[in-house]
């Protein structure tokens, strides 16, 4: 017991920075657009919340929508719902960067947050559909990595769709019977992960994550760093 509280204190020592200003070399970067997507019941929404709870650096862009509010759904935080004719007026106005039509309701992502958040070299999280990343792939390919969740089985989709039961049977049907079509759009994604494991599938999207931002083309300081080591030869 005394030797885990020694290499505890330890460890903690050496991890902790030794001040908070940024690190010499931190090189400016780009912030990318992480998109997950599944069809519902494969377990998006647990791995999102482990993502945003872990990841300080990924914020959630919160979509509108038309679709009534569940509940223990709060406005501002899981959605911003909007009556047709307000969604109607954001698409025509531009506000919205991509959206589509889901289950008969509508649904959108604003665009300015996305794009101030990318440009201050944040990193934004999607919890949109396979018509979503479509668009969001023609408009910024370069600043998207997606990944596609699937389950480990349809038996454990129903279970999970059950489970969760906020839905009337009716919507539960409807959507194990979309589930084989939103599926089949699995190929268009960066990465898929089987949600076999939720600890393992998340540290998967984890290091998917963090791979992507090292990515060269997003290190929007490497030139002017390069050339300041250089200088110094
Ligand atoms: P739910 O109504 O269960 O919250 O979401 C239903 C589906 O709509 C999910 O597959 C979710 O990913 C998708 N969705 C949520 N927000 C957006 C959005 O802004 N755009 C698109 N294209 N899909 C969305």
């Amino acid at each position: 017991m005394a030797v885990k509280r020694t290499l505890n204190r330890k460890q903690k020592d050496t991890s902790k920075p030794k001040s908070k200003a940024a690190h010499p070399t931190a090189i400016a970067r780009r912030g990318l657009m992480f998109v997950l997507s599944s069809p519902s019941g494969a377990g998006k929404t647990t791995i999102s919340r482990m993502l945003l709870r872990d990841e300080p650096g990924l914020k959630l862009s919160i979509s509108v929508t038309t679709r009534p509010k569940r509940p223990g759904e709060v406005e501002g935080r899981d959605y911003r719902f909007v009556t047709a004719a307000k969604f109607e007026n954001m698409v025509r106005a531009g506000e919205l960067l991509e959206f589509a039509k889901v289950f008969g309701n509508h649904y959108g992502t604003p665009r300015a947050p996305v794009e101030a958040a990318l440009t201050a070299g944040r990193d934004v999280l999607f919890d949109i559909d396979w018509q979503g990343t479509q668009q969001l792939r023609e408009k910024a390919e370069g600043d998207l990595v997606s990944v596609f969740l699937l389950p480990p089985s349809i038996e454990e989709l129903r279970r999970r769709l059950k489970r969760r039961a906020q839905d009337s049977n009716t919507v539960i049907r409807d959507r194990m019977s979309r589930a084989g079509h939103e599926m089949s759009h699995w190929a268009e994604y960066d990465y898929v992960v089987v949600n076999l494991d939720l600890k393992r599938t998340f540290s998967d999207i984890r290091a998917i994550l963090y791979a992507e931002r090292l990515k060269r083309t997003r290190q929007s300081g490497l030139t002017s760093f390069v050339r300041r080591l250089q200088a110094k030869l």
